[in-house]
C-alpha cells in the first residue's frame, strides 16, 4: 500500500499502481506471496490495535478485490529501541512467514521500498529487490535489483525463476 507514515485509518489506504497485478502473476507463476511489515506506531501508541487491525483488513481486502490473492500478513509492533527480532532489517518476520507458509529461503525475494526491506531479505537469504518509488534508491542499495516500479520487479522475479529452473537443481 501507498506510504502514509503510521496507517491509522482504513479510508487512506491505497493500493500502490501495478502492485497487485504483479502480485497475481507471480502467484500464477508459484511465488507464495506473503507481506512483512514494520509497524511501529502501535509500540509509539499513535496507532492503537483496533486501527492497526481495521487498516489491515481494509487493505487485505483491497488487494483481494484487485488481484484475487489474500495475502497473508505479518506485522513488527514494536520500536526501534525494543531490541525485537521481528522489525526489519531484522529477518524475523520472514523467518515467521515462511515456517507459517512452508516456504525456504531459497528461491524466495524480498521486494520492497525501503533499504531495510533489502537488509531483511538479504539477512534471510533471500534475493532482493528494492522498489524505486519512494526516491531514488542510495547508490550502495543492499538489493540484488533496483527496480523502477512493480511491474519491473515483476519482470526481474520471472526471469531469475526461469533462469534458476533451467539451470537445474544446482548446489546453492
Ligand atoms: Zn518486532
Amino acid at each position: 500500500m501507498e506510504d502514509v507514515g503510521y496507517p491509522n485509518d482504513p479510508a487512506r489506504v491505497r493500493l500502490i499502481p501495478g502492485a497487485a497485478g504483479a502480485v497475481r502473476e507471480l502467484a500464477a507463476a508459484g511465488f507464495v506471496p506473503a507481506v512483512v511489515s514494520n509497524q511501529s506506531g502501535l509500540a509509539r501508541g499513535l496507532i492503537i490495535p483496533a486501527q492497526a487491525a481495521a487498516v489491515h483488513e481494509r487493505f487485505v481486502a483491497l488487494f483481494a478485490a484487485e488481484s484475487g490473492v489474500r495475502l497473508p500478513c505479518y506485522y513488527c509492533p514494536h520500536g526501534p529501541g525494543d531490541g525485537c527480532g521481528c522489525r526489519k532489517p531484522r529477518p524475523g518476520l520472514l523467518e515467521r512467514a515462511a515456517a507459517d507458509l512452508g516456504l525456504a529461503a531459497r528461491g524466495a525475494v524480498m521486494v520492497g521500498d525501503k533499504p531495510s526491506d533489502a537488509a531483511a531479505g538479504r539477512a534471510f537469504g533471500a534475493r532482493t529487490v528494492l522498489l524505486a518509488i519512494g526516491g531514488i534508491p542510495p547508490r550502495d542499495s543492499p538489493a540484488d535489483h533496483v527496480a523502477s516500479d512493480w511491474a519491473d520487479a515483476c519482470r526481474w522475479v520471472c526471469e531469475r525463476a526461469v533462469s534458476r529452473v533451467e539451470g537445474g537443481d544446482g548446489s546453492d
